[in-house]
């Protein structure tokens, strides 16, 4: 791996505005060898929340992080900001851990959402974050009730962490009657995201953290004491942990366990009157139960974010990810008309900036951590699957437990399990990936015009990384709701 450099043109929205405001000097790069008790490779919120875990455990500690670019230039700082829950994913979760580890996990999840707004009040992080509650919703007939599975089973168990709305009470909440069911969860939150990441690495320097920017990993030696080498400098450490996100693709361990793919977003000029005017002002975050997802949400400035999950049909070969997934979306056209179709609205000209970014999925669309198999001090975490904004959190706390050696609830937690061959190696998991891809987005097309979706496209969807329901492919259409069925222009 060679080493990288970021332009301007390559930075997120969100980055670009974080970095103009806190006018960071030049990156401190690593230059020559360090010894260290831990040594971090990744500064998104993985690798930040981990140093800072263990630091506040152990300030004694002497921890290194190293990052190829900048920290929050991965995933962490150019996600959609929006704060989830493992709520909606509860049945994948007690398929992966049994009903009480689920159980625990879900209010861990939605607990530590609280947890960060104080946090970052504490900390004098800006991070811009909002309680305002997340619409699990439907836009077309055939996503009516993806949610209903998890809500039955979870009010079986006496959860009810999701409210139900009526069709008009969701289409004036989200301000778009595109909208025709949904349920809502008010402990969800959003923030700019790498307003959040650059906090997080403020505070991790004030506790001791040593970071080194501009600074990638080209080769992890595994011995013990393992050794993190760069292009000029190397951390030999006790303990490492790889908190690379999409990028630990590289690993053949760590690769069979997850695909990538990418993830679009766009992003509007301040639109506030637009806001008022359709009565989205109230900081709710949307995402529409396709497979291939839609999310969006506001900034307390009056901007549209918009993101669609599952990209484009080209997908990365050998997890050779590089700097494929940085920079300029490739389909903003695409996730544009979908903005349009649920807010026409907005002008082409409103629309100010966009990127891309790579997601990490694994089979369940659930996080797995632990240790590479025969080296028991070399820590991963991988396949937030999407969902890692408010998860990172308790993969911090998971990964600092496994560092230290703990023996407590995080080390021994249901999302600590070994690795599994969960796709296919080279070349069928690309050829047949690319297969699976298209029946995915022939199903969302199918829906969006109300269509039953091809025979062969839903047999090969089920072989598809499970979203945040997985069942809704083979899901028959339900009884027509109160008002008609939108139009679709695609
Ligand atoms: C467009 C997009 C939208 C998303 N929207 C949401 C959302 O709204 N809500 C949500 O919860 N999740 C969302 N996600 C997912 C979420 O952003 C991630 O799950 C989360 O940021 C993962 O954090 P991380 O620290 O594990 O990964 P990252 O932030 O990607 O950090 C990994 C770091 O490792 C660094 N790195 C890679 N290789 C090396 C190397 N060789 N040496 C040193 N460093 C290296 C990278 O530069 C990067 O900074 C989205 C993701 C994308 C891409």
């Amino acid at each position: 791996m060679s080493s990288e450099t970021i332009d301007s043109q390559r930075l997120s929205g969100w980055l670009a505005e974080a970095l103009d405001e806190e006018n960071p000097g030049p990156p401190r790069i690593l230059k020559h060898d360090l010894q260290a008790d831990v040594c971090i490779v990744g500064g998104g919120f993985t690798g930040l929340w981990s140093a800072i875990e263990i630091k506040t455990a152990r300030p004694d500690a002497e921890v290194v992080l190293i990052e190829r670019l900048l920290c929050g230039s991965g995933a962490s700082g150019r996600n959609g900001g929006f704060v989830l829950s493992f709520w909606a994913k509860f049945e994948s979760l007690a398929k992966m851990c049994g009903p009480d580890e689920a159980l625990r996990l879900c209010q861990q999840s939605s607990q530590v959402i609280a947890e960060l707004q104080a946090f970052c009040l504490r900390h004098g992080i800006d991070a811009e974050m909002r309680l305002d509650g997340w619409l699990w919703a439907a836009t077309s007939r055939r996503q009516i009730g993806a949610w209903d599975s998890t809500v039955d089973t979870l009010a079986a168990l006496g959860q009810r962490p999701f409210e139900s709305l009526t069709p008009d009470e969701v289409a004036r909440r989200s301000g778009s009657a595109q909208h025709l069911a949904g349920v809502f969860e008010a402990a969800s939150a959003t923030l700019q995201p790498a307003r959040l990441a650059r906090g997080l690495m403020r505070h991790a320097l004030r506790l001791g953290v040593k970071i080194f920017e501009h600074s990638p990993m080209v080769r992890l030696q595994r011995d013990r004491p393992a050794t993190v080498h760069c292009a000029q400098g190397s951390v030999q450490a006790h303990r490492v942990i790889l908190a690379m996100n999409a990028w630990s693709a590289r690993f053949v361990e760590l690769r069979k366990a997850f695909v990538l793919v990418s993830s679009d977003v766009v992003m509007t000029h301040p639109v506030p009157d637009l806001l008022h005017d359709i009565g989205w002002h109230n900081g709710m975050s949307i995402s529409d139960s396709r497979m291939l997802v839609h999310y969006y949400r506001t900034t307390p400035d009056g901007r549209i974010v918009f993101g669609k999950g599952g990209g484009s049909e080209d997908l990365i070969y050998g997890g050779q990810l590089d700097q494929q997934l940085d920079g300029p979306s490739r389909i903003a056209g695409t996730v544009r008309t979908h903005l349009h179709r649920i807010y026409p609205a907005l002008q082409d000209s409103d629309i100010a900036t966009h990127w891309t970014g790579p997601i990490d999925r694994t089979r369940n669309g659930l996080p797995h951590f632990g240790a590479l198999p025969g080296t028991p001090h070399v820590f991963y975490a991988i396949g937030y699957s999407g969902n890692g904004v408010g998860p990172s959190m308790l993969g911090g706390k998971i990964l600092a437990a496994l560092a230290l050696g703990l023996d407590n609830e995080w080390a021994r937690c249901g999302l600590v399990k070994p690795l599994r061959r969960d796709f296919p190696p080279e070349p069928l998991r690309y050829w047949g990936g690319r297969l699976v891809r298209q029946a995915v987005g022939q199903i969302d097309r199918a829906a969006d015009l109300d269509q039953p979706a091809p025979w062969l496209a839903r047999q090969l969807s089920r072989l598809a990384p499970a979203g945040l329901s997985p069942t809704v492919s083979s899901a028959p259409a339900p009884k027509a709701p109160a008002r008609p069925a939108p139009r679709t222009p695609n």
